[in-house]
């Protein structure tokens, strides 16, 4: 990732107007990490407690005794929240704008008031099915409000959720079911996307004869397609609502009682059943979705995630619903029916913030400017990614031809971990640099450490580790069922800090540069690289749409680089690009960073969240494709057979 000398400042206007400024930031910065409990204190008062909390922070990071307590003793509960808080202010106020995938069908809206009846209703159907506090609710549901209501209902009651992502096969929904011995599956009969459909119901049926003869299914109608009925455990939502209750008192929970298990994506291993509880949860995805988006009241958030990921929760659901937003939940994909959707949703709901991932800009990107620029997107205020870092050349597209230069992006660097934004620019303080995660939010302590002695590096520009040096009260607190896990995973590396798993730098101006995970960083011929340096220069280049970046061993450079690239449509993989292409390497970052190995990829392996699996490229790149690992995360698992059919190192 190339430092680009251009830097772009908050407009005056949005300096003015945002909720913090560049003098703001400093202060507030400097205020959280000088005091911390006085800081987290006031900040805890953004939710409504049932007790009030006297203790704020409680954490140790010592091996072998980990703990993270926030607002230990005070009861809250999260749907109420983000509900019933708003009732009587904004009752009639759209909640949840829900945008089918069929832009044909009709969007619906609802308000605070009709999400108060549903969730409640729902509540009182799962209280029915058996489901008491502290017992675990899997939802495997399309994007569909009753996910929302779903969540809010489990939260109500006390019950933990754990949302498996729909397109997910029945083996991964089975694994989730059992590691969190779930009591009811959450299900709809098809899941539409895309222009296509997936018989979810079928899927669960086949994942639940792998789990106990207990575990209930509750089906919800999307399609009124058909589906197979087990009755005794099959039970129909839509038949069940009609006579449920409208009222259900939301349960006063502890602080760090569990709002919900999510598991991590699987980029890099086995995926962890992270744990989040619902005091500390709820302040900072609510403080995060504030202020890193500025979000004012009566803005329409836009975030394009689906629910099955962290992002979705913190950022479609608790956070706005936490602040009284109206918050959009699309069923959809950005290139269905065409590669304009997004932009036509944007324009139809007037979109205040929007947020997504920089694998959907780049591929949008590559589809022309036409499909941007035939809507109307000057409802848009606020642009922001999260995911993968964004090479320059996406954010530049973003920034222009979405953002018409009006709009701050914000590059949020965060994790399933972290509950919310760890690190980004804010709208109206901070010159954005493409590419860059910028800053730390309130609280966080970056440090950067040197990956071998753990010593920390001062000053600037440095390379190295990511920790954090404290806690904040968005952390996850365990790994479901293994504290030990958890432990060794977060805190056994680098004593005293929790341990990101991702690299960065920080330049000369103190900005923090994500340059991917560590696992990734090759070491060539003694000069240690971030594989997204190399990636990017690959993208940069014209005839590229897509590019993956690995080590393998090599005799004389201990690493070399292997880079698996796909073609931008109609483009010839011939030999004359491959040379092309490494010399454009050479001149993007210099000779070191030279290609040893360019294998043309019709396609990448990818998370169903769509990131890169390096660990799978690595593998091939190793020529030690028998053993890949856990694959069960992966979106279309044939990419990975022709990777190896044509693998350059063997
Ligand atoms: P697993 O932990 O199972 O391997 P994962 O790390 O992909 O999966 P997530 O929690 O969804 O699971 O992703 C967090 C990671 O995504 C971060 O650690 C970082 O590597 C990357 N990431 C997220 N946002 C950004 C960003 N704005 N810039 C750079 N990298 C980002
Ligand atoms: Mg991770």
């Amino acid at each position: 990732m190339s430092q680009t000398a251009k830097t772009y400042p908050p407009s005056a206007e949005m300096a003015a107007s945002a909720h913090v400024d560049a003098a703001k930031y400093d202060a507030m910065y400097a205020a959280s990490i000088a005091d911390p409990d006085a800081f987290w204190k006031e900040q805890g008062a953004r939710v409504d407690w049932m007790t009030p909390f006297t203790q704020v922070k409680d954490v140790d990071y010592t091996l072998g005794s980990v703990k993270i307590n926030w607002y230990a003793d005070g009861t809250l509960n999260a749907s109420a929240n983000c509900i019933d808080r708003h009732l009587e202010k904004r009752g009639d106020q759209t909640a949840i704008i829900f945008e089918p995938d069929n832009p044909e069908e009709d969007a619906q809206h609802i308000t605070y008031k009709e999400l108060h009846a549903k969730t409640c209703k729902m509540a009182n159907i799962l209280k029915d099915l058996g489901v008491t506090r502290g017992d675990r609710v899997v939802i495997y549901l399309p994007m569909i409000p009753e996910a929302a209501y779903a969540m809010l209902a489990c939260a109500r009651i006390g019950a933990i959720h754990s949302i498996v992502f729909a397109g997910f096969s029945p083996d991964a929904l089975a694994a989730r079911v059992n590691g969190s011995e779930a009591k009811v599956v959450i299900t709809a009969d098809h899941a539409p996307r895309g222009g296509r459909s997936t018989p979810l119901k079928t899927n669960a049926d086949q994942a639940l004869l792998h789990c106990d003869d207990s575990v209930k299914c509750l089906v919800v109608k999307r399609t009124g397609g058909q589906t197979t009925w087990v009755d005794g455990r099959d039970f129909d939502y839509n038949a069940l609502v009609e006579g449920a209750s409208a009222d259900c008192a939301p349960e006063a929970m502890g602080a760090e009682d569990p709002l919900f298990i999510l598991y991590t994506s699987g980029s890099t291993g086995q995926p962890k059943g992270v744990v989040h509880t619902t005091g500390g949860y709820m302040v900072y995805a609510s403080m995060t979705h504030e202020i890193t988006f500025d979000y004012k009241d009566g803005d329409v958030f836009w975030c394009t995630a689906d629910v099955g990921w962290v992002t979705g929760h913190s950022y479609i659901v608790y956070g706005p619903l936490a602040n009284g937003a109206t918050t959009i939940m699309f069923e959809g994909v950005p290139t269905f029916p065409d590669a304009s959707r997004f932009w036509q949703v944007c324009e139809k709901h007037k979109v205040n913030q929007f947020y997504t991932a920089p694998t959907a800009i780049r591929a949008l990107m590559g589809k022309g400017d036409d499909f941007v620029k035939k809507a109307d997107l000057s409802s848009l205020r606020v642009l922001g990614t999260v995911g993968e870092p964004i090479n320059p050349e996406a954010w530049n597209w973003y920034n222009d031809v979405v953002g018409g230069g009006r709009c701050p992006i914000v590059d949020t660097w965060w994790q399933t971990e972290t509950g919310g934004h760890l690190m980004t620019p804010l709208p109206g303080a901070h010159a954005m640099k493409p590419g860059s995660a910028m800053k730390p939010f309130f609280g966080i302590q970056p440090v950067v450490l040197e990956p071998t002695s753990a010593e920390q590096l001062e000053g600037n520009p440095v390379e190295g580790v990511l920790c954090i040096a404290d806690s904040w009260p968005g952390q996850m607190r365990t790994i479901w069922g293994d504290h030990e896990r958890f432990e060794k995973t977060y805190f056994s590396d680098y004593p005293g800090y929790y341990f990101t798993g991702d690299g960065c730098k920080r330049d000369e101006d103190g900005d923090y540069w994500i340059t991917g995970r560590v696992d990734d960083v090759i070491n060539v011929s003694g000069h240690r690289m971030g594989t997204a340096e190399v990636e990017s220069a690959l993208v940069a280049h014209a005839k590229v749409a897509e590019a993956a970046v690995v080590g393998y061993p090599h005799e004389i450079k201990g690493q070399g680089i292997y880079c698996y690239v796909t073609l931008m449509g109609g483009e010839e993989p011939t030999d004359e690009l491959r040379l092309e292409l490494r010399n454009w390497v050479r001149t993007e970052i210099g000779p070191i960073a030279s290609p040893d190995l360019i294998q043309w990829a019709p396609g990448l392996p990818k998370t169903r969240s769509g990131k890169i699996m390096r660990r799978i490229l690595r593998k091939i790149a190793e020529n030690d494709h028998s053993t890949l690992g856990d694959t069960s995360t992966l979106a279309d698992p044939s990419v990975v057979d022709d990777l190896i059919e044509n693998r350059m190192n063997r």
